[in-house]
């Protein structure tokens, strides 16, 4: 008789991993196998906190019961058609989520990067047809230290060397301006623009907030230069800074904006450019598409999502969790975090580099039951979802403040 099979450990895993899996990431040492709400379980069965919530795209937390519900029933209905037919649950994602943005018309893709590409190409359509920029010599104006996704025209105008070395030659079209300056900004539009593209917030440059007025600025300049605005608000967006976009903090509304990650409520990838009538009026039948965006599975999550945000209840969560947020956070300055920047539920926190890496942190925090990931350096972000309680809050800082008194 043979042994009956011994579950698998977290170790196992890790280690079954190495040899099939591509090592384009450096997880940390836990393995995951079950979630809801803000915590995690791993395979031993020992919980987390998620303080990084899948990049946000966890803003609902794990399993949130009316976005599984509505999964659920979608799955027992119909969940492809591809859109060579209609299906029942588009026009009531697009309607919805048109609304809750305040733009016109929406396009469906299925992951950020493929939103920002689709951006690209609608700007430059744009500026082609409307705006009357000559055959190919339409630019993009973007800013230094910019994350917008992984695709060969993305990193193209990327300012990480290690997104971009190794994956050349690159797509032309594009001027890097210093993030935060309005002048340099002006210096790079002139008639061959078709759009600024930024984040509201760089949240993987480490939560970087510009400057109050920088986005009403960008708002200004790009209307008088004629061109348009296209925010990427795939992290910064659907209530993560406390209010439903970071641009309505300043009342600023772009021509574009460019929403994933938490749109799909954790459940499937959903990605959507959302603009005004005359600047999506451009794309034509055979002009660009996605055989799974707007597929009624992620129609009906998608609008699940934008129920959950038009009752205005996880904006407010995240502006009073993030008074919390900072709170605590204060408190650490000087004892071992450097500074930190705060918007809402989401901080880029600076770990005094003496105390060690913030992967070293990180995995110390690990090992209070606390889970963050590091952006540069000795950076660390914390974007719990909107779930999270006041109390598992301030547990976590708690912790963060144990282990930052351990390393000292
Ligand atoms: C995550 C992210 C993207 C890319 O989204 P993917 O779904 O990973 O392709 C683009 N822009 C911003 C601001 C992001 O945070």
């Amino acid at each position: 008789m043979t042994a009956p099979a011994r579950p698998a450990t977290s170790e196992d895993l890790i280690k079954a991993e190495e040899p099939v899996l591509a090592h384009n990431y450096h997880p940390l040492p836990v393995v995951v196998a079950e979630a809801e709400g803000a915590w995690v379980e791993d395979v031993e069965g020992r919980r987390y906190l998620d303080l990084l919530a899948g990049y946000s795209a966890l803003n609902f937390g794990h399993r949130h019961p009316a976005l599984v519900e509505a999964a659920h029933r979608q799955l027992d209905r119909l969940t492809l058609t591809s859109r060579a037919f209609h299906n029942d649950r588009l026009a009531g994602f697009a309607e919805r989520l048109a609304a809750l943005i305040g733009l016109d018309m929406v396009l469906p893709m299925n992951t950020g990067a493929e939103a920002v590409e689709s951006g690209i190409k609608l700007a430059r359509k744009w500026a082609y047809d409307v705006k009357g920029v000559p055959a190919d010599r339409a630019t993009i104006v973007v800013a230094a230290d910019n994350f917008h996704g992984r695709t060969t025209t993305i990193v193209s105008f990327s300012t990480d060397e290690s997104a971009r070395a190794g994956f050349g030659p690159f797509t032309p079209g594009f001027k890097v301006v210093p993030y935060n300056d309005l002048a340099a900004l002006e210096a790079a539009v002139d008639e061959t623009t078709a759009a600024v593209l930024i984040e509201p917030i760089q949240g993987e440059a480490g939560v970087v907030i510009p400057d109050d007025g920088y986005l009403t600025g960008v708002r200004e300049l790009t209307r008088r230069a004629g061109c348009l605005f296209v925010a990427d608000e795939i992290q910064s967006g659907l209530g993560r800074t406390g209010r439903t976009l970071a641009v309505d903090h300043e009342g600023v509304v772009p021509d574009v904006v460019l929403l994933g990650k938490a749109l799909g409520g954790g459940i499937v990838p959903v990605s959507a450019v959302v603009a005004r009538r005359e600047v999506m009026g451009v794309l034509h039948p055979g002009e660009h598409g996605s055989t799974f965006g707007g597929n009624p599975l992620a129609a009906a999550v998608g609008t699940a999502v934008v129920e959950l945000l038009e009752t205005g209840e996880f904006q407010r969560r995240a502006a009073d969790l993030g008074e919390v947020l900072r709170d605590g956070l204060t408190g650490l300055v000087g004892r071992g975090v450097t500074g930190f920047r705060a918007r809402g539920l989401w901080a880029g926190v600076d770990v005094d580099p003496a105390l060690g890496t913030g992967r070293e942190i990180s995995e110390l925090l690990m090992r209070e039951g606390v889970l963050v990931k590091d952006t540069h350096g000795s950076t660390i972000r914390i974007a719990p979802p909107l779930t999270i309680t006041a109390d598992e809050l301030r547990g976590a800082l708690g912790s963060l403040e144990k282990v930052l008194r351990a390393a000292e």
